[in-house]
């Protein structure tokens, strides 16, 4: 599943041909995704400008000229590439990329291409950005001018985990009192958004944290929360880098946004080698979904 940085990736990836270009057309290929697309949206879309790309949480936000957004969520598999545009160029072989060690799957087979935008970039001339979803959980929802802040998917996230907004003293005051579990209090999105389950393990271990953990405990000492403040921007800010550096490296070769190798310290290493102490990395189970830690040398 794409996480924060993935999404970050993908938004700086299309950032350079979307803003300032100009929607010629948008083509949906079927009547939905996780959710019905817009009712009329190539209608409304047509001939608009695309202001901005901004990203909140794992949420892309494509702004028009007119003051209306796309919200556009990855969903499992979701993912954009840029291709020059069809009527000008002949199409590259498709082909569906095998299990090549990428963290979540992807997929440029045709058949899952879903939703197509023409436009018409002032410096890259005409492309189609072409999103392809091959679970289709992601989805696309229209909001008019002013409804961004307000909306369903937006209005109750909590703070962002980039930048320094996010310190220790506003974690300790996010978790003041929580009787929940470290791993829980840190997946729920109305404290911090877009923090997932990679970067919670990889946050928490780098840290020292148990995941089973009370999170008021946390709040307690001001020097553990400052610690743990500083390696879940660390993490985060770490695999952004690590994106940018793809986009530099494949984007002629590949095309496909937002996926990129990263080497987790304890994600989906159980049984391996902990990278600080040596015991084997665990896994158990909390809320559904795995967590991997090290227990002989976190608290
Ligand atoms: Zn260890």
């Amino acid at each position: 599943m794409p996480e924060l940085p993935e999404v970050e990736t993908v938004r700086r990836g299309l950032q350079p041909v979307m803003e300032g270009a100009v929607v010629e057309k948008l083509v949906l290929n079927r009547p939905d995704l996780r959710f019905p697309f817009p009712e009329n949206l190539n209608e409304r879309l047509q001939g608009q400008k695309i202001v901005s790309l901004g990203r909140r949480a794992k949420y892309l936000l494509i702004e028009f000229e007119d003051g209306a957004s796309l919200i556009s969520h990855l969903g499992m598999s979701g993912s954009y590439r840029i291709e020059p545009d069809l009527r000008i160029s002949a199409p590259k072989q498709a082909q569906e990329q095998a299990d090549d060690g990428f963290h979540y799957p992807r997929s440029k087979n045709p058949a899952h291409d879903h939703v197509v935008f023409h436009v018409q970039s002032e410096i890259y001339g005409q492309r189609q950005v072409i999103y392809n979803d091959p679970r289709r959980f992601g989805f696309l929802l229209l909001c008019g001018a002013g409804e961004l802040a307000d909306h369903p998917s937006l209005k109750d996230l909590g703070i962002e985990p980039t930048g320094n907004s996010l310190s220790g003293a506003v974690l300790a005051s996010l978790f003041k009192g929580k009787k929940t579990v470290l791993k829980a209090a840190l997946l729920d999105q109305r404290l911090i958004a877009g923090l997932g389950n990679i970067y919670v393990c990889e946050a928490l271990w780098r840290t020292g944290l148990s995941p089973l953990r009370a999170a008021a405990e946390v709040a307690e000492d001001p020097k553990l929360a400052e610690a743990l403040a500083t390696s879940i921007r660390e993490v985060i800010a770490e695999a952004i880098v690590a994106g940018g550096s793809s986009l530099r490296d494949h984007r002629q070769a590949d095309g496909t946004l937002g996926y990129f190798q990263h080497s987790f310290a304890v994600y989906d290493r159980e049984g391996e080698p902990c990278r600080r102490c040596g015991a084997p990395v665990q896994r158990i189970v909390q809320n559904g979904r795995s967590t991997f830690f090290c227990a002989a040398c976190s608290v």
